[in-house]
């Protein structure tokens, strides 16, 4: 109904294809909207406060540092264990048979990244800042990429109460599970499929023709992009990328973590400023742990801005519509300062 609604007015849609997933999305401008009325309407003036809040009042941190690193305490990011983890490692991994039905334990690890500062979200942080998240990003991945069982390590950050988040206070969370998530095995199938028939990588061959083009990147540095990618799943939808190949987010050096966290902060910003403080969602796509030859995978990370709610047409047909061209957004991202 959506798209009936759409294709009758005077700015056409169109269907684009993403060259990794080969999954369609609408790009369905509707009345032309200005990116600037993407900003959400009312502010949420009120900031969650910290008095109940589960991780400012988790006092044992500040032991727990102080006894792990021989130190007075003090913290600016940390892991702890997720209090109600969606996986957990008390168990063996088991898995049974039900009919035609494959079951397995809820085998993993679950934890949270906390930044001590309540009110500031990382779209606020200092390069510096950023980059200490991302080491403990990758501190964490290379001590659970050892466990027994560890096939994928999901490392994700939630902001805002409409992207997920159900606690205020700024953290990221860790996910290490015996499986592939389905949506990165879209992408590493993608991958494969392209590299077998063209020879190369599909997101060395997108990102040179991006930045050839330029339309649609948002900001760069020497080692990273910042773009909307030429198939956005989402108003607004960012990705960083490494410009060099490289399947594995967790084999980032010192120079390229520093770089990325300029990258990554920029973008955040940018978000943050244009949108007026979206909530959003961002994830780090890396190729799986423990083996496997996944060198036609380029990892990235990707931020998903929620300007819109998905409604039963993407719901239903899991084609998405995004309400206005990448070229634009990007336009848009790449002024606001
Ligand atoms: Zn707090
Ligand atoms: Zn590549």
């Amino acid at each position: 109904m959506m798209i009936k609604k759409k294709l009758k007015n005077k700015f056409p849609s169109e269907l684009r294809m993403d060259l990794v997933s080969n999954d369609w999305v609408i790009i369905a401008t509707g009345r032309g909207r200005r990116p600037e009325s993407f900003a959400r309407e009312k502010r949420e003036k009120e900031k969650a406060s910290s008095k109940d809040c589960p991780f400012c009042k988790e006092d044992n941190i500040k032991e727990k540092v102080a006894r792990r690193d021989k130190k007075d305490g003090s913290w600016f990011v940390i892991a702890i264990p997720n209090k109600y983890p969606a996986l957990s490692s008390g168990r063996q991994l088991t898995e049974r048979k039900e009919g035609p039905n494959r079951i397995m334990n809820g085998f993993g690890y679950h934890e949270v990244i906390i930044t001590a500062d309540h009110q500031r979200p990382l779209a606020l942080f200092s390069q510096k800042e950023v980059e200490m998240v991302i080491d403990l990003y990758q501190a964490r991945y290379l001590d659970l990429i050892k466990k027994r069982y560890i096939k994928y390590i999901s490392i994700f950050h939630n902001h805002g109460k409409s992207a997920g988040a159900s606690v205020a206070h700024p953290h990221s969370q860790l996910i290490a599970a015996p499986v592939i998530d389905p949506d990165l095995r879209g992408s590493l199938d993608g991958a494969e499929s392209f590299y077998q028939s063209q020879g190369k990588c599909v997101y060395c061959a997108m990102l040179e023709w991006e930045l050839k083009d330029g339309q649609r990147i948002i900001y760069q540095n020497d080692k990273f992009v910042v773009l909307c990618p030429f198939a956005s799943q989402v108003a607004f939808e960012v990705r960083v990328y490494p410009k060099k190949h490289q399947p594995y987010f967790e084999k980032m050096t010192e120079d390229e973590k520093w770089l990325f966290a300029d990258a990554l902060g920029k973008a955040l910003n940018k978000i943050y400023k244009g949108l007026d403080n979206p909530a959003h969602n961002f994830y780090i796509h890396t190729a799986p742990a423990g083996g496997g030859d996944y060198n036609h995978y380029h990892w990235h990370l990707n931020i998903l801005p929620k300007t819109a709610t998905w409604a039963g047409f993407e719901l239903g047909a899991g084609i998405e519509i995004s309400t206005i061209e990448p070229e634009k957004a990007a336009e848009f991202l790449r002024k606001a300062k």
